[in-house]
């Protein structure tokens, strides 16, 4: 069994069945459209270590965000990857009213870190725990209907469209 896919992903996720198992959930980032190149737009951090453009949580107005959306260049709707208020553990699980209410920070937009492009395609890998284990970790706040809401980890992967560069891993995040 490969690791169910987060609600607010089913229509945005097309799965990698080779690269899923029950711990990994892999697939590329695909409008409804039909097109697959999008545009990131992101609250947080922009930070580069060894010459590796990365994002991180920001702390803004006194609380720390990290949402990830990806703009489509053919429809130009806008999906949400992720919102850490919202998904994973401590979005799903260790939910805060208060905080799931206060306005999103507006999006910036991601750029190529090599040819500054803003065109790119995208792979998310969820990582996560089987369920037995993240039912018994929740206290009960999870079932078997959503337990996989509360994944563990998000990988956020861009291949730019304009230079090939990638796959560069722009999220690397512990939900909890
Ligand atoms: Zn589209
Ligand atoms: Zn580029």
């Amino acid at each position: 069994m490969q690791y169910p896919t987060p609600r607010h992903l089913t229509n945005l996720l097309s799965i990698n069945t080779q690269a899923s198992n029950a711990h990994e959930l892999e697939g590329k980032v695909a409008c409804e459209c039909g097109s697959e190149e999008f545009e990131v737009l992101f609250v947080g951090k922009r930070n580069e270590e060894k010459q590796r453009h990365f994002m991180q949580v920001v702390k803004l107005g006194g609380r720390w965000f990290l949402r990830v959306g990806a703009r489509c260049v053919s429809c130009r709707r806008e999906h949400l990857i992720f919102d850490s208020h919202f998904h994973g553990w401590n979005g799903y699980v260790c939910t805060d009213e208060q905080v799931q209410r206060i306005a999103r920070p507006p999006f910036q937009e991601w750029r190529c870190q090599q040819c500054h492009s803003k065109t790119h395609k995208l792979t998310v890998s969820i990582l996560g725990e089987d369920m037995e284990h993240a039912i018994g970790e929740s206290d009960d706040a999870l079932t078997e209907a959503d337990w996989f809401e509360a994944f563990g980890w998000l990988i956020v992967e861009t291949a730019c469209t304009s230079c090939n560069l990638g796959p560069c891993r722009i999220v690397d995040y512990e939900t909890m």
